[in-house]
């Protein structure tokens, strides 16, 4: 990371050098390529702008108490570091550039770029608001660490504030949760803030009676669980509803403020609903990236900026750029960690025929997708389980949950403090994380703000450098010009 490219460049010799497969992203896609790289005669660089490998089906748990970060969250340079072929870089990427074969990205100031004979994109998605960004503000959604403890500490800062304040009104809006989006995710959330508020906090306040909370799950859609056909999820809906959750269909949110969400329902007549907590959990966005790399080839996008992809996850007119997971788009596939793990392992293999085989591109097959079925819990006990035709709900469903997330956890050590986490919540639903700060509420607006501040200063000092006048010295603008350097 010490030469900059020209002065690498200008060497006399040329060093024989191995193919570099460039890999973005450590979640389910990126780094199952990784590992299956892992006897290949490649040097493979994994770059991710975040430093773990997120296990995002368990986020909700972290969300609610049940689950520490470091158990579904462990970090992408240990679990590759006994790969020799695999190096791990920090780093937020934000330009691809197709003709050079290049990676450009940033470690906070410090700009660099990665050269590629390979490239796997697997960025993922991030929340999708549906055009209404500044729902965000009030309605985090559920995609990273971060995000799940935001959420914890909003859910638990509700019933700390509902404890101490007098004015009813203002004490039933702390006391009532809204979860907009009944997929999975959905589902799962609002199960877990049910039992938080009548198991877990049950007679730990003396003001309120957490029972008394309500929890709202509401879907523009007519139906809880669509991917999971009506009879699972009319399961689904019944476990909730004896749980006490409200469920509330063909309800689409207009507007989300401080206060709470405005709905508009099939009549169309417009209500409000009173909630400090909202939580969403309702639409995708395929990763920015995607239209990055359409916009420089004959890739399309769709209306979620997933890449319609080739037969072989590739990329029209560039067989050595492979797109998969939540960022592709090819026969419907769902966005699912199944979908993303058979991509990143099929693209993996297809560098290794044709680095060691000296087999073409024309020669690959196409991507076979294998669907090993889908699952949602809804409540400790009960999950639902969809495998081709067969159709399973309740408590032997929540039983294959279990044995299959605990299969697919990276690292044996998390596996294990995993099922004793489990094993507490069973037995007395004991949620041994229920830590929160006022930091993690505030924190990612506050960051934001930062950002964006600093970012300007930056832009000001550049033109003033540009101008040649003399502009208050910024030392973030500096620092950003010259730390420019090229990873090899
Ligand atoms: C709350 C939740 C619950 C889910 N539950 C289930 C479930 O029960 N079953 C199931 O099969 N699927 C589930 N999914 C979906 C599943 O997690 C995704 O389909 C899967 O994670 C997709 O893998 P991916 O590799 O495409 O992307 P991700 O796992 O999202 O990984 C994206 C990676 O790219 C990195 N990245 C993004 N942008 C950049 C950038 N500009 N520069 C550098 N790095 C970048 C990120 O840091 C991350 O490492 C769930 C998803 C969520 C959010």
């Amino acid at each position: 990371m010490t030469e900059p490219a020209s002065v690498q460049d200008t060497a006399a010799t040329p060093v024989p050098r191995r193919h570099r497969v460039v890999i973005i992203g450590s979640g389910f896609g990126g780094l199952f390529a990784a590992q299956h790289l892992e006897k290949a005669d490649v040097d493979v660089t994994l770059i991710a702008k975040t430093g773990h490998h997120l296990f995002q089906p368990l986020l909700y748990q972290v969300a609610t108490g049940i689950l520490s970060v470091g158990e579904i969250a462990p970090p992408t340079r240990l679990i590759l570091r006994d790969q020799e072929n695999a190096s791990v870089v920090l780093g937020d990427v934000n330009k691809i550039d197709v003709t050079d074969k290049r990676v450009h990205a940033t470690a906070g100031h410090i700009a660099f770029d990665l050269e590629y004979d390979s490239l796997i994109v697997a960025a993922g998605a991030n929340q999708s608001y549906f055009g209404n960004d500044h729902f965000e503000r009030w309605a985090p959604g559920m995609k990273t660490v971060d995000d799940a403890l935001e959420l914890r500490s909003r859910i638990l800062g509700c019933f700390e504030q509902a404890e101490v304040i007098d004015d009813e009104e203002e004490r039933r809006r702390l006391l009532t949760f809204i979860i907009v989006g009944a997929g999975p995710t959905g589902v799962e959330m609002a199960g877990q803030v049910a039992e938080l508020a009548q198991h877990t906090l049950k007679d730990s306040f003396r003001r309120i009676d957490p029972a008394s909370a309500r929890v709202i799950l509401l879907d523009a859609a007519p139906a809880v669980l669509p991917p999971f056909g009506n009879k699972l999820g009319n399961a689904a809906r019944a476990r909730l509803e004896k749980m006490g959750v409200e469920i509330q269909l063909n309800a689409m949110v207009t507007d989300v403020d401080y206060h709470g969400i405005e709905v508009k329902d099939p009549d169309g007549s417009v209500r409000r609903i009173d909630a400090s907590c909202k939580i969403w959990s309702a639409g995708v966005q395929a990763s920015p990236l995607g239209k990055m790399l359409a916009e420089q080839t004959d890739a399309e996008i769709d209306r979620a900026g997933r890449v319609l992809v080739n037969k072989d996850l590739s990329l029209p007119g560039h067989s050595e750029i492979f797109v998969v997971g939540d960022m592709m788009s090819l026969d419907n596939l769902p966005g699912v960690a199944q979908v993303a793990i058979q991509g990143g392992k099929y693209a993996a293999k297809q560098i290794i025929n044709e680095v060691e085989k000296g087999k073409s591109p024309a020669q690959r097959p196409p991507f076979k997708y294998f669907d090993k079925g889908s699952m949602a819990t809804v409540s400790r006990y009960s999950a639902v389980v969809k495998m081709g035709r067969i159709e399973i709900s309740g408590f032997i469903a929540w039983v294959m949950w279990l044995i299959v997330h605990l299969a697919y956890l990276i690292g044996f050590k998390n596996r294990v403090t995993t099922m004793f986490s489990w094993g507490m919540h069973m037995g007395g639903d004991h949620r041994s994380q229920l830590t929160s700060t006022k930091q993690w509420v505030y924190a990612r607006q506050a960051i934001e703000r930062v950002a964006a501040d600093e970012a300007a200063a930056v832009r000001t000092a550049e033109e003033a450098r540009r101008n040649g006048t003399s502009a208050e010295s910024d030392a973030s603008a500096d620092t950003a010009g010259r730390n420019t350097e090229s990873v090899r």
